[in-house]
């Protein structure tokens, strides 16, 4: 595995290649979930390219920039266990400049759910995203659906800018008990986890109720709202996949969503039918 750390770099030793480029950007820290994106990477490319960076323009004022997790040594273990050729982990000198051009996520789907709590949020995830993708040059880039309003912006950007990379989503992968996978579950205490488990619960009821043909939006959200508390709830929505609001559940074209805080850590999740 080679270790990158320029772009300048990581474009000369992508400039011969004819290989079939599977891409996977992460801010690191990395557990199960983004193992799943390499493994999927490596199944369906001839190189593998995995980037680490912590992009410092998607956090806000406030937000845990300063002390998000970070393990670089475990991180460079495991992407050399996963058969990964080349680990791209630049700083955000290397990234940005001075009077920066960067894109704008649209209003209507940047700023509902967690965008009108973190404005600006996507318009940084975007331009990192934009810009790996323009390093790389990938043919196939993962993205979790974990993330999903995330993935949404990003294939909206990847068809409206025509870009040519093919955008795969990937499933959320949870522990046992249920609580999705991320980087920030570290922040919880042991009783915090308890309480964060009320997301994934609220979740399964959902889709409980849709099996037993409840489909009504406004119900299934109420029932939700009664799990989570009293936790802080940013959003619980029911969207179609276009991310529109949905008065009823729409099989096959459906996302419901919830984003919490669990102490201080914002943590979201969602299912898919
Ligand atoms: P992050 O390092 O949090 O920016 O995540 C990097 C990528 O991994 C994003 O595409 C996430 O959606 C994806 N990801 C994060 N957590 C999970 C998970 N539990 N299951 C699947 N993918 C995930």
């Amino acid at each position: 595995m080679k270790i990158i750390s320029t772009p300048l770099e990581l474009k000369k030793i992508l400039k011969e290649n004819t290989k079939k480029i599977g891409f996977v950007p992460t801010m690191g820290a990395l557990h199960e979930g983004h193992i799943s994106l390499i493994k999927k990477a490596k199944e369906e490319n001839e190189l593998v390219v995995v980037s680490i960076f912590v992009n410092p323009t998607q956090f806000l004022k406030g937000e845990d920039l300063d002390k998000y997790p970070k393990k670089d040594e475990a991180d460079k273990v495991i992407c050399e266990l996963c058969d990964v050729d080349i680990l791209f982990f630049p700083n955000a000198s290397d990234i940005y400049g001075q009077d920066e051009v960067s894109l704008v996520a649209p209003n209507v789907r940047g700023f509902v759910l967690e965008g009108t709590s973190r404005p600006s949020h996507f318009n940084g995830v975007l331009t990192v995203v934009m810009k790996l993708l323009n390093m790389v040059n990938p043919s196939k880039a993962y993205f979790g659906k974990k993330d999903a309003q995330q993935l949404n912006l990003i294939e909206l950007m990847v068809k409206q800018l025509f870009m040519s990379v093919e955008i795969v989503p990937v499933d959320t992968v949870r522990e046992k008990d249920g609580l999705a996978l991320s980087s920030r579950n570290v922040y919880l205490s042991e009783p915090q986890r308890v309480e964060a488990l009320k997301i994934s619960t609220s979740l399964k009821e959902a889709s409980d109720m849709i099996s037993k043909n409840i489909m009504d939006s406004k119900k299934i959200k109420k029932r939700m709202v009664k799990i989570l508390e009293p936790l802080e709830i940013f959003y619980v929505e029911i969207l179609n996949r276009d991310f529109n609001l949905i008065d009823d559940v729409e099989v096959g074209n459906t996302i419901i969503l919830v984003e919490v805080k669990v102490g201080n850590t914002r943590l979201l999740d969602n299912i898919w039918l």
